[in-house]
């Protein structure tokens, strides 16, 4: 039990680095996206908006990134967050080290996926 617990608190930790990056990240995108350059020519309009299109998209991945840590800290808090919401089966840790906002082990993600 006692390892379980400390593997938790690792993942905690994982989980609040990564959340607190993509508030951060979130936060920034939103300044830029709002930029006001009334300055700039044309062409230079033209590249912003592109790239705010890429701001954008961005934005919206790390929002549903985000989404999906608050969701696994929520597993955590429950005790689940070992065990595929789908299933029930135990997610592998080699899983959760590269994924650890997963709330999913590989079989129900890829049966998701299609
Ligand atoms: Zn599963």
């Amino acid at each position: 039990m006692e390892l379980i617990a400390l593997d938790t608190n690792h993942y905690r930790q994982l989980l609040l680095e990564r959340k607190r990056e993509l508030s951060g990240r979130i936060k920034s995108i939103d300044r830029d996206i709002r930029h006001e350059d009334l300055s700039a020519d044309w062409s230079e309009q033209a590249s912003e908006r592109e790239n705010d299109e890429v701001l954008e998209s961005l934005g919206i991945s790390s929002e549903e990134e985000l989404s999906m840590i608050k969701y696994a800290l929520l597993r955590i808090e429950e005790g689940n967050y070992f065990t595929c919401a789908e299933c029930g089966e135990p997610i592998p840790r080699a899983r959760l080290d590269l994924l650890p906002f997963t709330p999913h082990c590989v079989d129900c993600a890829e049966k998701s996926e299609r």
